[in-house]
């Protein structure tokens, strides 16, 4: 058998503060059968209202966690010039509403996790933290810098596979409900994001990998988009953030 048998783990990426989102994404991880273990692949935080709502809410689950650059930016272990101006105001905000507990977590996150055939990191393989897996030509050129046979990311906030055979691969969208079959090939594979889709669709972005199926299905959860957004609002966060959630982009 080529996988543990029958464990079933959540892999969620780019919550961004956004507790709506992602309780919902908990409770349809439930409503599915659970899940033994989140795989969280960075950005807890930023852009949303609830940064210490969703790091408590993560730390009451078994899972692992790798750091993204809103999580380092929020603790001050990042420069936020190359932020955009909003993301920057988000990140001074989130900096603000920590916990001493909070940032001793985020703090203590690392960049890159190895499990059994998977490699998780937020960005890329290369470079973790910057680097946006969009295109097949950037997976290629990413082959080398993980050993395991799968490599997941978050960061886009889109979710999409790249199936490489040698040293090609072949960028695709991952659909609702699509299933991944985990083979031979060497796959990177993307959840989406739970707290701030970018693929057109608002939905809340999420996968569950089933060891013992040896597959990835890729699920799209509906959440109250008003509320994050009130609440966004409320704490003065800004406007097009606030706008961009109700477009999934
Ligand atoms: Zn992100």
């Amino acid at each position: 058998m080529l996988y543990s048998k029958g464990m079933k783990y959540a892999i969620l990426a780019d919550i961004h503060a956004n507790l709506t989102a992602f309780q919902v994404v908990l409770d349809d991880i439930i409503w599915r059968g659970g899940a033994e273990e989140i795989w969280c692949l960075g950005d807890i935080v930023g852009y949303g209202p609830d940064p210490h709502g969703c790091i408590e809410l993560l730390r009451r689950h078994n899972h692992v966690c790798v750091a993204g650059n809103h999580d380092w930016a929020a603790i001050g272990k990042m420069d936020t010039s190359d932020f955009n101006p909003e993301a920057a105001a988000a990140a001074r905000w989130t900096a603000g509403k920590l916990t001493p507990e909070d940032i001793s977590y985020l703090e203590s996150l690392p960049l890159t996790i190895e499990k059994p055939y998977f490699t998780l990191v937020h960005g890329s393989p290369r470079d973790p933290m910057w680097e946006y897996l969009f295109y097949a030509d950037v997976a290629e050129q990413n082959l080398a810098h993980f050993k395991s046979r799968y490599c997941i990311v978050g960061h886009s906030h889109v979710p999409s596979l790249f199936e490489c055979e040698k040293e090609s691969c072949l960028a695709k969208k991952l659909l609702p409900d699509e299933e991944v079959v985990l083979g031979e090939k060497r796959l990177f594979i993307n959840p989406g994001g739970v707290g701030q889709p970018r693929d057109g669709d608002p939905r809340a972005s999420y996968a569950l990998y089933d060891s013992d199926a040896g597959m990835i299905t890729l699920h799209r959860v509906s959440y109250d988009i008003k509320a994050t957004q009130a609440r966004m609002a409320e704490h003065g966060l800004p406007g097009r953030l606030i706008d961009r959630l109700a477009y999934g982009f």
